[in-house]
């Protein structure tokens, strides 16, 4: 399967973007192999500073979309990113919502479960954090690491306090289509799901966690655990596969994005979530006639104060 984005014109995209997003999607129902998508491709830019321009130009339209989602106040947008460690999670999230306005957002980053939340089921704290109407939300790791260190580490799953005629081989299985479910009534009731996987080689990896360890500044981001789960490598793609394969959707598809290149994976997060405001259709409401004479006769007042 090709994985470079390359030029598409006259397309929606063609204003703000030029990529094709085909490439990056899994479609839906697809058995799909992480080794066939390139995590150092670049589409069709070389560099970082030809991306430079774009990624400024769609700062400021996403900035431009969420006001109008946010004074519309019908849709919500939940974005949730998941990754192998060092990846870029962070930097991407910092890097593409830098210029929205922070009371129309809010980021969520999910740990390991406190005891509270192992009391209720599995889908209760990420339920409790999807944004409201008008609002962009992004979880930082999500209900999918249900389906990721929960299965990769099978003793999590047995501080979950489940009854024991649920934890059968199906299990997973199950959590696929509740989740699928899930997302479906997400959206049926206007909460729009974007799901991004950072696709880091094992190589760039190695050297953002030697960077890590070389640079003081950087020392506080590594974490002994993160080298203990590395060496899972393979058991974390097999279950990012199988995620993939079973929960990309019509509804809420899963983008695999390119991460070796932190600029690229920025550029192509932001040009993907533009397409999927513009989507929307998004409108400023409209003022009745009652409203309008309310602002009229304000309009009046204030004029006449100046006199
Ligand atoms: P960074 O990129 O800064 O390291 P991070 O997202 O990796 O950020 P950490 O605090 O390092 O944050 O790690 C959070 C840990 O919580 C991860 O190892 C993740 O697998 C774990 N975690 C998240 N959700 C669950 C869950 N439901 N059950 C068990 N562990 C979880
Ligand atoms: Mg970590």
């Amino acid at each position: 399967m090709s994985t470079s984005p390359t030029v598409r014109k006259g397309s929606i995209f063609k204003e703000h973007l030029i990529m094709k997003h085909d490439a990056l999607i899994v479609t839906p129902g697809k058995k799909i192999r992480l080794k066939d998508f390139d995590p150092g491709s670049t589409g069709k830019y070389q560099s970082k500073d030809e991306a430079r321009e774009k990624l400024e130009a769609d700062t400021s339209r996403l900035a431009e979309y969420q006001d109008v989602l946010y004074a519309q106040n019908t849709y919500a947008l939940l974005i949730i990113f998941q990754a192998m460690d060092a990846a870029g999670k962070d930097g991407t999230i910092k890097h593409v919502m830098s210029g929205v306005n922070p009371q129309g957002t809010q980021v969520f980053s999910f740990k390991a479960p406190s005891a509270e939340e192992l009391d209720h089921d599995y889908l209760w704290r990420y339920h409790k954090a999807v944004p409201e109407r008008g609002r962009i939300g992004i979880f930082n790791r999500s209900y999918y690491e249900e389906l990721l260190v929960v299965r990769v580490h099978p003793e999590f799953l047995h501080t979950q306090q489940l009854p024991p005629e649920t934890l059968t081989k199906d299990i997973w299985k199950r959590r696929f289509s509740e989740i699928n479910d899930f997302e479906r009534y997400l959206v049926h009731n206007g909460v729009e799901v974007l799901k991004f996987f950072l696709n880091v080689s094992r190589e760039e990896q190695r050297r953002r966690f030697l960077a890590r360890l070389n640079t003081p500044e950087k020392n506080w981001k590594f974490s002994a655990n993160d080298v203990k789960e590395r060496a899972c490598w393979d058991d974390y793609h097999q279950a990012f596969e199988n995620v993939f394969s079973h929960t990309s959707t019509k509804w809420a598809p899963w983008y695999v994005i390119p991460a070796d290149h932190k600029w690229f994976t920025h550029i192509a997060v932001a040009d993907i979530i533009i397409s999927k405001l513009k989507s929307l259709h998004l409108k400023y409401p409209t003022v009745d006639k009652d409203r309008m004479q309310e602002l009229e006769k304000a309009k009046q007042l204030l004029e006449q104060e100046s006199q």
